[in-house]
């Protein structure tokens, strides 16, 4: 590829306005150039390898340490250009209020500069969302963009402190804009009320460079890290519960959350922490570890979580690390993605809404038997494949819900009665079947009801 240069690298490289480099990472294609014009290379690398504060590099207009720095991936096509980074001077109030973290080599004036330019959206005013905010504020991020729909309640306090007593009843996302207006006058604060869907998402989350998620329910979980993948952008995700955290950062081209949970859970198998109950703290300590991986990537201070998982159990104190693998086949960042817009979330979750639970997706065992002389109707199996050897009802075809896909499998035009151990798979499969056009219905109770009824399964 054609690397451009700008402003004073033109002249380090005798009047050239490109380079041609080879390479599937940054890494490979600067290192290239280094070796090709040592005189930039020193204004490219520090002395010990890493990329220079003072260095603008960008990947298709975006800067590179929002995709990982060195280890950015490369692909055919792409447009990488370097400049030396515009440095703006502070004001003597900005120099102050800074200062603690400026004289870390890492930040600098560079870093800091970075950080006013930024503009990072933190979904979620509540548990994570509320002190990631408070930190990223405070390091004088320059925008920042807090989406929440729900209004403060005095149950969130015990975990949310960026909301007050006398706060409560407000729009949670106006009630951490102002705290963090009054904590930073610096920096720009806009507050969205209103909860994150596929309609909005692309909108609200255009433009930002950092995209924090601290929701916590899957259906917005999906939908975060699917539009960081389509905006390209840098994920940083985390969740709480009892006394568990989790923090995982998903760069551009490097894997996302779908490649890990290509399939959601079944709807209420995962507690939620009005259920389960969680620690106020860890909240805190998840939370601000997701501002420093955003002051991270912005900086591109030392290495990023970028493919790891960190989860934090907080009765021992205790931390493990896990990669996190790229799923070639992954739906949504594989090459070529399968999805390539925004979905229905609540729905891919099997979150029902008011009106898709009026229409019924259910059909009970007395209701399906009477189905059973009818031989237009398809009866489906989607237990796991573990379960492809089990006894089944009769006559019904096996095809676990994680290669259901759109039901290509079976006959559009007729109805089908899916069934799983207990109802819960198989609703998200009728679910599935119904928007894909597909009459689905699911069976209540699964197959534990059917054999509770004194009916028969064969193997
Ligand atoms: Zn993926």
């Amino acid at each position: 590829m054609d690397v451009g240069l700008e402003g004073g690298f033109v002249a380090l490289a005798d009047q050239r306005q490109t380079i041609a480099a080879q390479g599937g990472t940054l890494e490979a294609v600067l290192t290239a150039i280094a070796e090709e014009v040592p005189r930039l290379g020193r204004r490219i690398f520090t002395a010990y390898g890493a990329l220079a504060s003072e260095l603008d590099v960008r990947v298709n207009g975006v800067d590179a340490r929002l995709l990982g720095g060195l280890g950015a991936v490369l692909r055919y096509g792409d447009h990488v250009s370097l400049a030396p980074y515009p440095l703006r001077p502070l004001t003597p109030r900005q120099a102050e209020r800074y200062a603690r973290q400026m004289i870390l080599g890492e930040v600098g004036a560079a870093g800091q500069a970075r950080l006013a330019a930024a503009r990072v959206a933190v979904i979620g005013a509540g548990g994570l969302g509320a002190p990631a905010a408070t930190y990223l504020a405070a390091a004088g991020v320059g925008q920042l963009v807090i989406v929440d729909g729900d209004r403060v309640e005095r149950s969130n306090l015990h975990r949310q402190p960026v909301h007050r007593d006398a706060d409560v009843g407000r729009p949670k996302a106006e009630s951490a804009a102002d705290s963090l207006r009054a904590l930073n006058p610096d920096i720009e604060v806009s507050a969205v009320s209103e909860f994150l869907t596929a309609q909005n998402a692309l909108d609200i989350l255009q433009g930002c460079d950092v995209i924090v998620n601290g929701s916590d329910n899957f259906p917005t979980r999906y939908l975060v890290s699917d539009a960081a993948v389509l905006l390209g952008r840098p994920l940083v995700d985390a969740s709480i519960l009892r006394f568990e955290g989790r923090l995982a950062v998903y760069l551009p081209r490097q894997g996302c959350y779908r490649c890990l949970f290509p399939e959601p859970p079944p709807p209420g198998s995962v507690p939620s922490c009005a259920e389960a109950g969680v620690i106020g703290a860890l909240g805190g300590q998840m939370g601000s570890m997701q501002a420093l991986e955003a002051i991270k990537l912005i900086t591109g201070a030392g290495e990023s979580l970028g493919g790891r998982m960190l989860v934090y159990d907080a009765l021992t104190g205790e931390q493990r690390r896990f990669s996190l693998t790229l799923d070639p086949q992954c739906a949504v960042c594989g090459d070529p993605p399968r999805q390539t817009e925004l979905i229905d979330y609540e729905a891919f979750c099997g979150v029902l809404g008011p009106q898709q639970a009026e229409e019924g997706l259910g059909i009970s065992v007395p209701e399906a038997l009477a189905l059973r002389a009818d031989p237009r109707v398809q009866w489906l199996d989607v237990r796991a494949g573990g379960a492809l050897d089990r006894p089944t009802i009769p006559g019904a075809l096996r095809l676990p819900l994680e290669e259901l896909g759109r039901g290509e499998a079976l006959d559009g035009q007729r109805p089908v009665v899916v069934f799983c151990e207990i109802g819960r798979r198989s609703m998200l499969a009728a679910e599935r079947l119904s928007r894909h056009g597909i009459r689905a219905r699911s069976l209540e109770g699964g197959i534990v009801a059917w054999t509770a009824a004194g009916l028969d399964l064969s193997s």
